[in-house]
């Protein structure tokens, strides 16, 4: 198969009829080519979305979320076909695509469209001359998203982007473009105008034409804190709006009162879900000396006993392949880098080789223990199945500690003190906290990250005000004074 751009409604061919290659993380084979968007795409991207967001936008609120609903509609259908997209793509289990991915960006697009209805303005009395304010789109905007949950981020950046009346050319990652693609087939089928919704494939060097085109007026970004920090100075050449979705290191915090069970689900959800590809992930998990000994003997059983590495395809495997043999290497590198340091490797530690899939990128869940806080493994983003446990001895102590990073996405409390709880999110430099939870992400609640994590937020009513300016527009009731 050779993926095209899909622009105006249509695959488009590019001129070059040059590709990239796409492979199944799972098996290291080629999956599919791509074309890459060259000059003629982009023009054309940029024609098509001008056109589309004209027409759009002259729309009501009203219509555009009937359009928007039966997108949804459509994506739930066809959630298994969509799933398996992923799955290829991204090496993730199908067990969690087919429950997640498609679920998720599908909710993202309905909640969206249920405030396309409700996007308005006000109007002040001035004593005969009035105002009144309109909030108006913003024009086309660029969504750029990372490999590790392709479809639902493409959603999560349309959904907003289209409700308030934008438009949106999106690039998706190089190693995982198809969701994108079908989601725009499934926009057009559903009713959204050509042009609302463009995908251009590439590399950085396409991403990096979009954030720096003049005609687009907003970037949304999902990606590391590096790339984040270049889409922003280019992005800077016309004063361009941006969200940023960017990496972190997150602390989980386990008090010596937690339930145990849970506290251990969470710790494995907030490592290992996902092969640990999430950017949320709980990877510093602090536990309070007391529970430590007993935490760590069911931590390590549980692991060795309930995760499944396999064909991601078979609906019993929970543990999926990485993303590319690139990105195998580097989380390798990092399992090295921590027995170099000193930590101790309690499981896993090496590449795994499933029956069926022994050319895949697999890498064992990995749990290091004995870690402190100096440890290349537990400052830096690894973006893989490695968990560091450290302990700690007091409340204090570990916020502190908690916070000492640059990074500042989530956190995640565990405790039966309904006090201390609320006591220690409220002092966490992040931007999503769990109590006695840990991923779960709803529609409804916004998201995002404090210091490097990221700017804006995604999902949750606020960020309808990150997709649309207001205008001020006053009346004048009354015969104008002049001093000339
Ligand atoms: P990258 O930053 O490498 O890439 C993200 C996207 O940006 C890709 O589409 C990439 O293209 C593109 N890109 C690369 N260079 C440029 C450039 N100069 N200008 C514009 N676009 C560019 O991130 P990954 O794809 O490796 O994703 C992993 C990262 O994403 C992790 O740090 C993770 O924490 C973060 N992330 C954050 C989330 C959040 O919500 N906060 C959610 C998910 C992931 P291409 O890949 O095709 O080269």
């Amino acid at each position: 198969m050779i993926l095209k751009n899909f622009i105006n409604g249509q695959a488009l061919d590019n001129g070059t009829g040059k590709t990239f290659d796409v492979i199944n993380p799972a098996t290291g084979e080629l999956a599919y080519q791509v074309e890459e968007a060259d000059e003629s795409i982009r023009f054309a991207a940029i024609e098509s979305s001008q056109l589309g967001f004209e027409i759009w936008s002259s729309m009501s609120g009203l219509e555009r979320n009937r359009i928007l609903l039966k997108a949804v509609s459509i994506l739930r259908e066809r959630n298994d076909e969509l799933a398996k997209i992923e799955v290829i793509d991204t090496g993730k289990p199908f067990q969690e695509a087919s429950v997640v991915d498609v679920v998720t960006g599908a909710d993202s697009i309905e909640y969206f469209a249920a405030l396309a209805v409700s996007i308005e303005g006000s109007q002040q009395d001035l004593g005969g001359d009035f105002y009144y304010t309109r909030r108006e789109p913003l024009g086309i905007c660029a969504g750029i998203g990372a490999w590790n949950y392709p479809l639902q981020i493409a959603c999560w950046k349309a959904a907003p982007a289209l409700a308030s009346g934008n438009s949106m050319i999106f690039k998706p990652s190089e190693e995982t473009p198809h969701g994108a693609v079908k989601l725009a087939e499934i926009f057009i089928e559903a009713g959204v105008p050509v042009g609302v919704f463009n995908v251009v494939h590439g590399a950085a060097e396409v991403g990096a034409w979009l954030t720096g085109h003049s005609d687009i007026a907003k970037v949304s970004f999902t990606g590391e804190v590096g790339t984040g920090k270049k889409v922003m100075a280019a992005a800077a050449s016309n004063l361009k709006d941006v969200t940023m979705e960017l990496g972190g290191k997150s602390p989980l915090i386990i008090f010596n009162d937690a339930d145990l069970d849970d506290a251990v689900s969470a710790a494995m959800l907030a490592n290992f879900y996902t092969q640990g590809e999430i950017c949320t992930n709980g990877t510093r998990v602090f536990v309070q000396n007391e529970i430590y000994p007993k935490f760590i003997e069911l931590l390590k059983q549980r692991t060795e006993k309930n995760i499944i590495a396999g064909d991601p395809m078979n609906p019993v495997t929970n543990f999926g392949a990485l993303i590319s043999e690139n990105h195998k290497n580097l989380v390798l590198g990092y399992i090295e880098k921590g027995n170099q340091e000193g930590a101790f490797l309690l499981s896993g530690g090496k590449e795994l080789s499933p029956e069926g899939v022994e050319a895949g990128f697999f890498v064992a869940p990995t749990i290091f223990t004995n870690c402190t806080d100096d440890m290349t493994i537990v400052k830096e983003e690894i973006f893989g199945p490695v968990m560091s446990v450290l302990t700690f001895d007091d409340e204090a102590e570990v916020i502190k500690r908690a916070n000492d990073t640059e990074f500042g996405l989530a956190a995640g409390v565990f405790t039966q003190d309904i006090r201390r709880a609320h006591r220690v999110v409220h002092q966490m430099e992040a931007g999503i906290c769990w109590i006695n939870a840990y991923g779960a992400s709803p529609s409804e609640m916004p998201v995002g990250g404090y210091k490097l994590s990221g700017i804006g937020r995604e999902n949750g009513s606020s960020t309808i005000n990150q997709y649309t300016q207001i205008k001020s527009v006053y009346v004048g009731m009354k015969p104008l004074e002049s001093p000339f």
